[in-house]
């Protein structure tokens, strides 16, 4: 056993020097040593994109008195593989990300930067949470949501994650009901686009697209969090329908 405190690797989706991300970092470090890599500028809902056509760079800076950081000009993804191959002097015990200005509940989970930063580092073989809070205000209160973070890092430091799973937390703002297990709930965007015309006539569209929750059931992460619960969903990168798989093992391309 190493007597060294663990590290914590923390990113996020909206920028290095949000709100959000300093928060997750005052939590990790109640448990380890703290470093954070994270995009140099908002990469909200970019998924699990990396960049392959551009080159990277990083700087490092001071991110508050307290943490050291180091800004990348890339995605939420390209800065934990960056991490990893790169920039740590040694392998992170576990990678935080977040905490996102925004839920990340129901479909949102796969626009997600910050889902996509923790996938990755469940990827590369390091236990890895996502945590978003329900609000979208760059001020909210993170009281409830760092709380939340605080108990799932403490279980997954002491317990460990299956191989293949991220474990992803939503909080509303301000203080939770309690905790909860939840599924990802059946949600959708009925995409709109506003069509504009530019200063040269033509056209351009701004998203405008609604959320279309398709989805009541009692253990959905939507229902819980309106309801005024923190919750925790274990999801996989693994996208196979193995049941489906199973059903067709029989059935020919003819
Ligand atoms: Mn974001």
């Amino acid at each position: 056993m190493s007597d060294k405190k663990p590290l914590i690797l923390v990113s996020n989706d909206d920028g290095i020097f949000s709100n959000g991300i300093k928060a997750l970092a005052e939590v990790a470090a109640e448990f380890g040593d703290v470093i954070i890599v994270a995009p140099d500028r908002q990469q909200s809902a970019v998924g699990h994109a990396i960049t392959i056509e551009e080159p990277l760079r990083s700087q490092k800076l001071k991110v508050t008195d307290r943490f050291d950081g180091i800004s990348v000009n890339g995605t939420p993804a390209d800065c934990v593989k960056l991490a990893h191959g790169q920039l740590l002097d040694r392998k992170p015990d576990l990678v935080l990300s977040g905490i996102n200005h925004g839920s990340n509940a129901g479909i949102n989970i796969l626009y997600s930067g910050t889902v996509s930063a923790a996938t990755e580092g469940t990827i590369l073989g390091y236990p890895s949470i996502a945590v978003s809070c329900t609000e979208f205000g760059l001020d909210a209160d993170l009281s409830g949501c760092k709380e939340a973070a605080r108990r799932v890092v403490k279980l997954v430091l002491e317990n460990g994650l299956p191989k293949g799973i991220t474990l992803n937390v939503n909080a509303p703002a301000g203080p939770f009901k309690d905790m909860s297990w939840a599924r990802m709930a059946d949600s959708r965007y009925v995409e709109e686009y506003e069509a504009r015309k530019d200063p040269f006539g033509r056209p351009y569209y701004w998203l405008t697209g609604k959320f279309e929750l398709l989805d009541d059931g009692t253990d959905a992460d939507i229902r819980l969090l309106n309801e005024g619960y923190a919750t925790v969903t274990p999801i996989q990168y693994d996208l196979t329908d193995y049941d489906l798989l199973r059903k067709m093992a029989d059935v020919d391309f003819e």
